[in-house]
């Protein structure tokens, strides 16, 4: 990795100063040793480092090109707004970027099945895909609220070959696919691979796809440098388990002029059970497998959480953000399910660029601190997916008044 951050952190055991960490039943470990013994060889290996660019170029759709959304810099009238282009990724999302390289890894240590959990369906449409490009097996678990909601995501999953498993418990989205996909793993364990979809669960995980998604990170600060000739002043990305805010952050990690806000989904309240905003007010716990800041019920358990990007409403959030918080390296934002939905309009509309629900909390407040600054400072939002997959739950329930879709 071409930073020294990147390259002491986390440390040997997968922590972020306090953060981070495997903790994961005995009949996991040597599995899990696997995987972090087979990723520290091959991502200095030049066979794997071709081949993940080759299908990163030819395949995928990268560099994805940033854009200056001039329309909605002179709505906001403050700090110039762009947006790096993850939507433009093959399959509309940031996902595909560890996804492919997952599954390169996946086939490396001789594994023929993929297992993950999926929430607005966005990481088991990418890891399908990449399962259908290097022939192997996909298993998805998704929760029944999120397959409702996001049903293209499902139908797309299904038509590339994937069988999808519907999860009934609890508040049957993200957080009980995660449990479902994970007890599916244990007895599968000799053929098939956890494939996590964030920067989340025990080590290496959180690393490795912080590694595979600093991608983002890297083009963008050569790309921001053709605009701009300069870094960007602040960068702005949504934060559910928080690998596309990870994948922007890396490369500029070192960057100290470079403010880094994470935006967290406050939905419709600060009551539990009303929002998914974990760092801000979470505490330190351990779920899936890793420590950090989660959200608790009374009981000291995960705490239902809501937001309305399928994708952002988790529990939890990966080490690395839980310990760049902790430090003050990073900081936070929220924004709510208004204020998202109101992004999604006005991006499509000044813009022509339809975002995903989650991307659109980003949006919503890169808006509220461009108003903010002047118009010589610059906001780079990292614009993680696409919103097709959100159009017909939007019009059903936030249409725009006086329009007949
Ligand atoms: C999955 C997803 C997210 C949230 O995941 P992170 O790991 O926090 O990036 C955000 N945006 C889109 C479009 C997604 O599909």
């Amino acid at each position: 990795m071409p930073n020294s951050y990147l390259n002491t952190h986390p440390d040997e055991k997968g922590y972020f100063g306090k953060f981070g960490g495997s903790y994961i039943p005995p009949i996991l470990e040597q599995p899990f040793a696997d995987i972090t013994k087979a990723y520290n060889e091959l991502k200095n290996s030049p066979e794997f480092i071709k081949e993940l660019k080759y299908v990163r170029k030819h395949y995928q759709g990268r560099p994805t090109p940033i854009s200056f959304a001039k329309n909605l810099t002179e709505h906001c009238g403050g700090a110039k707004i762009y947006l790096k282009r993850e939507d433009l990724n093959h399959t509309g999302a940031h996902k595909l970027n560890h996804c492919m390289a997952e599954v390169i890894l996946a086939k490396h240590i001789g594994k023929t099945k993929v297992i993950a959990e999926t929430g607005a369906g966005q990481h088991g449409v990418a890891l399908a895909t990449a399962a259908a490009y290097f022939g192997l097996e996909c298993e998805i678990h998704m929760g029944e609220v999120d397959i409702a909601k996001e049903h293209p995501n499902v139908v797309k999953m299904k038509i590339l070959g994937a069988k999808v498993i519907p999860v009934a418990h609890g508040n049957r989205t993200l957080k009980e696919a995660v449990d479902s996909a994970f007890d599916s793993y244990v007895p599968q364990a000799d053929h098939a691979i956890y494939c996590i979809g964030s920067v989340v669960g025990p080590h290496p995980f959180p690393m490795m796809v912080r590694d595979f998604q600093s991608v983002i990170g890297f083009e963008a600060k050569e790309q921001f440098f053709e605009h701009e000739d300069n870094l960007p002043d602040n960068i702005v990305a949504c934060v559910g388990g928080g690998s596309n805010a990870m994948g922007i952050f890396s490369a500029f990690i070192e960057d100290e002029k470079v403010n880094l806000y994470g935006v967290e989904p406050m939905g419709v309240g600060s009551m539990m059970g009303q929002h998914a905003a974990t760092l801000t007010f979470g505490t330190e716990g351990v779920m899936h497998g890793f420590n950090s800041i989660m959200l608790k019920d009374e009981n000291g358990e995960p705490a239902p959480v809501y937001s309305i990007g399928s994708g952002i409403d988790y529990p939890s959030v990966g080490p690395e953000q839980a310990y760049l918080k902790d430090i003050g390296r990073t900081k936070v934002g929220l924004c709510n399910d208004v204020e998202a939905v109101d992004a999604f309009y006005k991006l499509s509309q000044l813009e022509g660029i339809i975002p995903a629900l989650e991307s659109a909390h980003a949006v919503a407040y890169a808006m509220k601190l461009a108003k903010t600054l002047g118009k010589d400072k610059t906001i780079l939002v990292n614009l993680s997916g696409r919103g097709e997959k959100d159009i017909d739950f939007i019009v059903d329930n936030h249409p725009i008044p006086n329009v007949k879709f």
